[in-house]
């Protein structure tokens, strides 16, 4: 039977950095996908500064459009724009930047195999087991980065305290909608979804629309994405790959001292969840590639110091303050979607948007200036908004 140090279930952000990881420090990686690769994955493929700074190698040959410039809209309705001296989001598509992550894993020296299918997971005292793709192998380390429906979390009795958001996106070519319009520029459209929003987003040859929102509004979400159609000009026809999935945001608990804790739980003898597995969607943005990089990193370390015990812990310290940021800017939205958009055409609001997207600002009430006073009556606004459904 083949031996592995640790198995990587999955190979998409979270899954192929954590290989990548691991194998650069000489551990010996079996990374896993169901798929044939190039495949994709229904995602807006947006690239924040935060995210870059945790990718595990660099991702210029898969950037397609560079974005500097938001646009904001309420109930497509009034709108203003922001630009930035400085890329905020770097574009690609999926099926791209995930092959280029997995060729770098197998180029550091993991062994990728993809369609295969992890199947009978066991996980013993001593090491873990697994039917990968029809083969039997064993590891002494499984790492679960199957994300929102995958088994490695069922298997390993981990990943409660998940809610569910839904999206659905497709993409419509440029000449449909005019290129010069979107040049440089994600929309974003608020009060349109309860629980999220709408966005359009420039690719290479064509833009990406989509609407996401809280998992009630699954029934709901073609009505949305057609109704952002028709606000840019388009039939929902002309779009091209529509496809949903779910985005899984763990709930961060109360606060222990000072720290936001989270409830859910990522680790256990043996076994470690990564990125949307462990549920890390960003529940405001529904972005997740950042949590993934972030998530393969701290699991890499821990597996590799031994101590798998302490990753919950590391994880919790990276990300809650986000995450708990998040959920109240979400929970303001859902109250008042004009009274987040006043906040967010105030001025020096922009500055913390970027900060953030950027990693240099941890959580909105590090803002100083002009910014606080909006800031404040958002938070104020979250907290006598009714719970997380
Ligand atoms: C519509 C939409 C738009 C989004 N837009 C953005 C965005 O613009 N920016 C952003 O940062 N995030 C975005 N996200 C979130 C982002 O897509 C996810 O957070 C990200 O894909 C998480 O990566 P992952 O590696 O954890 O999981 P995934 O990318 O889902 O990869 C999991 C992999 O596991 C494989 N797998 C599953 N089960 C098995 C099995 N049993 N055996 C072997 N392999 C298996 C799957 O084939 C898959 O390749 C969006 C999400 C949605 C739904």
């Amino acid at each position: 039977m083949e031996h592995f140090d640790v198995l990587v279930v999955g190979a998409g952000p979270a899954g192929s950095a954590t290989a990548i990881h691991l194998t650069r420090a000489g551990a010996r990686v079996l990374l896993a996908d169901r798929a044939r690769f190039p495949r994709d994955k229904p995602c807006g493929g947006g690239l924040t500064g935060r995210a870059l700074r945790h990718a595990p190698c660099p991702v210029d040959p898969v950037v397609e459009h560079v974005v500097d410039r938001f646009r904001i809209r309420l109930r497509y309705g009034p709108s203003f724009s922001r630009r930035h001296d400085r890329p905020l989001i770097l574009m690609t598509q999926r099926r791209r930047l995930d092959l280029h992550l997995a060729e770098q894993a197998v180029a550091a020296g993991a062994d990728f195999r993809d369609g295969s299918r992890a199947t009978e997971i066991e996980i013993g005292e001593t090491h873990v087991r697994a039917k990968v793709g029809g083969t039997t192998v064993r590891a002494d380390t499984l790492v679960g980065a199957d994300g929102a429906n995958g088994i490695v979390a069922r298997a390993a009795g981990l990943g409660e305290s998940i809610a569910s958001g839904v999206a659905l996106e497709g993409n419509v070519p440029y000449g449909a909608i005019d290129r010069s319009r979107v040049d440089g520029t994600a929309e974003i459209e608020l009060g349109v979804v309860p629980g999220g929003y709408g966005w359009m987003f420039p690719k290479g040859d064509h833009a990406n629309l989509g609407v996401g929102g809280w998992g009630s509004e699954g029934p709901r979400l073609r009505v949305h994405l057609a109704r952002l159609c028709r606000a840019h000009g388009l039939a929902v026809e002309a779009l091209s790959d529509v496809r949903g999935h779910r985005l899984p945001m763990r709930t961060v608990g109360r606060a222990v001292g000072s720290e936001p804790r989270s409830q859910s739980s990522v680790s256990a003898q043996r076994v470690l969840l990564v990125g949307d597995a462990a549920g890390l969607v960003d529940p405001l943005s529904g972005d997740g590639i950042y949590e993934a990089f972030v998530s393969a990193e701290l699991a890499a370390e821990a597996i590799l110091s031994g101590d798998l015990s302490a990753y919950e812990t590391r994880l919790s310290a990276a990300l809650d303050h986000n995450a708990s940021a998040s959920w109240a800017a979400k929970r303001a939205l859902d109250r008042s979607a004009a009274a987040c958009f006043w906040a967010a055409r105030s001025p020096g609001v922009f500055g913390v948007v970027t900060g953030l997207l950027a990693g240099d600002v941890r959580h909105p009430s590090e803002a100083r200036g002009l910014a606080r006073p909006p800031l404040r009556a958002l938070a104020r606004l979250a907290r006598i908004a009714s719970p997380v459904p």
